[in-house]
């Protein structure tokens, strides 16, 4: 008993020191793809929910890698975080999508901001010059915030919001429902949308239903005293599009319309038709 117990041990320690190989493989690689062309922003439309016209896309990041193939941000962001990368991986993002915009194209182009980088002094300043840079119509540009990045420093979030709108580009709250919620904060902040998170998608139509149409009904009615509107994330079924309008949210966003695609929904109300 005692000698399997070891060899326990000796494979557990043999996995741990894999797991380790791979990290710093995956960090070198990152700072190798920094310089390359490994990452590419994907884009899944926002649609009306009502009749599935196209409002808009999230930009969402992946990693072609030259052995493992296309790599989700789940699987590389924590390495890139945790090495401080992810900030010039969030501008090679920024630059794309800029980019993007400034070809044209259907709606808006919302991106995600990390509350690390949302938090940096010069943030709202790059941003800016960028945009400027790559002619995109800032009005066409909206980022995506979860909660920590407004609350950790509210006068410096809202000068760097106030900043931003005052150039046109919005923010959305992502995950919303999620964190602990600053009610009392949220009118302070130019905030354009609340994006519902998934698990309350999900959940109105699995064994959570009352709990998750209590919390989506509670969202669309803080939206309501806001005045602004909300978009259901991860929307799957012909079923959760129903619930959502039922409680009067407006947009939607999830595989039933379209899943993460390379290209962008070229003609507005055509998500979903082709997938
Ligand atoms: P998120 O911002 O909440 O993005 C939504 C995630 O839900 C995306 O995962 C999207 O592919 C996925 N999704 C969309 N529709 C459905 C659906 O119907 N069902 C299900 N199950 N999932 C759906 P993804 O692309 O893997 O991104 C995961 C997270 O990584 C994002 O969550 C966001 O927090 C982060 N992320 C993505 N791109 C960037 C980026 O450029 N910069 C930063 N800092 N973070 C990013
Ligand atoms: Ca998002
Ligand atoms: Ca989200
Ligand atoms: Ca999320």
């Amino acid at each position: 008993a005692k000698a399997s117990g070891r060899d326990r041990w000796a494979v557990f320690d043999e996995d741990m020191r894999e797991q380790a190989g791979q990290i710093l493989d995956l960090e070198a690689d990152l700072r190798r793809a920094i310089n390359g062309e490994g990452f590419v922003a994907f884009y899944q439309p926002i649609v009306r929910l009502a009749d599935r016209q196209v409002i808009g896309h999230e930009a969402l990041l992946r990693w072609r890698h030259e052995r493992r193939g296309l790599l989700l941000p789940s699987e590389f962001i924590g390495v890139g975080e945790h090495s401080g990368l992810i900030e010039e991986v969030d501008w090679i993002m920024y630059r794309q999508v800029a980019e993007q915009l400034a070809k044209g194209g259907p709606g808006y182009i919302s991106m995600n901001v990390s509350p690390r980088h949302f938090r940096a002094s010069d943030f709202a300043d790059r941003l800016l010059r960028l945009v400027e840079d790559s002619g995109a119509d800032p009005q066409r540009l909206r980022i995506e915030i979860t909660e920590v990045a407004l609350l950790d420093d509210v006068p410096r979030a809202l000068r760097t919001l106030q900043q931003l709108r005052g150039h046109g580009i919005m923010a959305q709250l992502d995950d919303f429902g999620t964190g602990y919620s600053a009610l009392s904060y949220l009118h302070r902040f130019p905030i354009e949308c609340l994006k519902i998170d998934q698990s309350f998608v999900a959940g109105l139509t699995g064994d959570s239903r009352p709990e998750s149409v209590a919390v989506v009904r509670a969202i669309q009615a803080l939206a309501g005293t806001l005045g602004i509107h909300t978009i259901g994330e991860g929307v799957e079924t012909e079923e959760q599009r129903t619930a959502l309008r039922e409680l009067g949210c407006a947009h939607g966003q999830g595989y039933l319309f379209g899943r993460p695609a390379e290209a962008m929904a070229a003609v507005a109300g055509t998500a979903g038709v082709a997938h």
